[in-house]
């Protein structure tokens, strides 16, 4: 990829996430021969994006880190060369008539607010993009499976699909690999990966975080569709999906793809969304020495909105590995302890020989995302009482790319490899596995409940190894 355009230059994704992420992939040598482009509905001057450019980049030009002298010159380049466009994404014809100035190949990357990307990507036109053009859109991708859909047939006028690269931050390529590794290199765990064995997988992201000034986005989007609709679904699919051939996009996401049509929130023998999902929110309370006040009083809620801070579904995988297995994903914001992992527990075994004593939980396989570690919990004969048996943890680091997770994600862009994006049959299945239960929150029939900012959620929510 000859050049990184990215509209809405001056936003808050670009300045905090985007431009560090591009910055550590230059610095350390990733992303050689890049031209990076900003654009914005903003008059800025070349000096302001400079700016921008330096404060973005400062921590990837700092000596040590994975920086290579030789990336950090690059940097420097590339920041020197790096120009401000002012565009009205939404107006006919600019961008177009700007696109078609642009040399090579191109990403653009729409760092925009949702309706106007999807305008922007209205106005354009397919022979106004420079061959290889590849388009990066952000979440939310659509707000139902039906509006989804929509966004994917006016992108599909522009480019073919596998150059859509819809993004998932959460999907990088750690997590992803690092699953299929511990799934697909241990014949010992493959045998037992499913329902006759695993009791149930829990996929938690609960965070200490509360709004950091995002309640114009939050207070819209809520702990389901900021999270469960979109990367906990996604990390659910690799836990759950048969074994890809390679690791190649096409094998990968058709597994992912497969899994996501068998899901559903509730199954037939749970049809009630009240006993599948739940939904909180949090009330004043200290994180820490942090005083927290009630989220309907933070800056920017609008108590109309009824949003949820912290959501619970359970999803079934109607298929032959999986069904009557309970998939519990679970996200929220202002908890006592941040916490990102899956909890895969086993079945209790079918018979403990009599005369052994002590047998506590079942074996238990933790996969943490941050940090990036496995843990299995055994009940084992310890030292002491040979006929009494102690719960021990086996705890090992897994991978972590030292990229920042947009690095990550902007190496497969201008890789050209779509293997960590979201393809777009997907992206609708997403919606439309949870759309019953986001329906039954509107409709008031699953109620909201509460829970002190800095406890652990309401007080009837367990999970695994509270
Ligand atoms: P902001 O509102 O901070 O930024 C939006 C940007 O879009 C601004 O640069 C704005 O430019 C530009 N813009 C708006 N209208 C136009 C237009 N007609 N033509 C050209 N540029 C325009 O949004 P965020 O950066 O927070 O979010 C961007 C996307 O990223 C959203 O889809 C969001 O859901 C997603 N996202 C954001 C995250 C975050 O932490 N911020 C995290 C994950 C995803 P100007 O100010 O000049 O009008």
């Amino acid at each position: 990829m000859k050049t990184l355009l990215i509209l809405g230059a001056s936003g808050d994704l670009t300045g905090r996430l985007l431009l560090p992420g591009v910055a550590r992939l230059i610095a350390s040598g990733r992303a050689p021969g890049l031209a990076l482009v900003g654009a914005g509905s903003d008059d800025w001057s070349a000096q302001k994006w400079q700016e921008r450019l330096a404060e973005s980049f400062a921590d990837a030009l700092a000596p040590g880190g994975e920086s290579t002298p030789a990336g950090i010159k690059e940097l420097k380049a590339v920041a020197k060369a790096s120009t401000y466009h002012q565009l009205d994404v939404t107006a006919k014809g600019e961008l177009g008539q700007f696109l078609r100035d642009v040399q090579g190949p191109v990403a653009l990357y729409f760092a925009l607010p949702p309706a106007i990307s999807q305008k922007a990507c209205q106005v354009l036109k397919k022979k106004d993009l420079p061959r290889g053009t590849r388009l990066v859109m952000e979440k939310p991708f659509g707000s139902s499976a039906e509006s989804a859909h929509a966004l994917n047939v006016t992108l599909a006028k522009l480019v073919a699909e596998d150059h859509i690269h819809r993004v998932d931050h959460f999907l990088g390529k750690s997590t992803v690999l690092n699953i299929m590794g511990l799934r697909f290199a241990n014949r010992l765990l493959e045998h037992s990966w499913n329902g006759n064995h695993i009791e149930k997988v829990e996929i938690i992201f609960d965070e200490d975080l509360t709004l950091e000034n995002r309640a114009r986005y939050y207070d819209h989007a809520g702990a389901g569709r900021d999270m469960i609709q979109s990367h906990l679904l996604q990390v659910m699919a690799i836990i759950a999906m048969e074994p890809p051939a390679t690791l190649g996009e096409m094998d990968v996401r058709s597994s992912i793809a497969a899994v996501l049509r068998a899901s559903t929130v509730g199954n037939a023998a749970k049809p009630n969304l009240l006993d599948s999902s739940r939904r909180a929110r949090y009330t004043a309370g200290n994180i820490g020495k942090r005083k927290v006040p009630d989220y309907l009083s933070e800056d920017g809620v609008d108590p109309a909105n009824d949003t949820e801070t912290l959501a619970e579904v359970e999803v079934y995988i109607n298929n032959w590995r999986w069904a009557g297995v309970p998939f519990i994903l679970r996200s929220g914001k202002a908890l006592g302890r941040a916490r990102k992992e899956a909890v895969v527990t086993y079945k209790a075994v079918p018979h403990l020989p009599l005369g052994f004593n002590g047998l506590d939980s079942p074996t238990r396989l933790h996969i943490g995302f941050g940090p990036e570690t496995l843990t299995l919990d055994l009940d084992v004969n310890g030292p002491g009482d040979l006929f009494t048996l102690d719960r021990v943890r086996l705890e090992t680091e897994l991978a972590r790319d030292p990229l920042l997770p947009y690095g990550e994600v902007l190496e497969g862009v201008l890789k050209a490899d779509p293997l960590l994006s979201v393809r777009g049959d997907t992206a609708e299945e997403c919606w439309r596995i949870v759309e019953p239960a986001f329906a039954a929150w509107k409709a008031g029939t699953v109620p909201m409940e509460e829970y002190a900012a800095g406890s652990d959620g309401p007080a009837d929510w367990t999970t695994s190894n509270d």
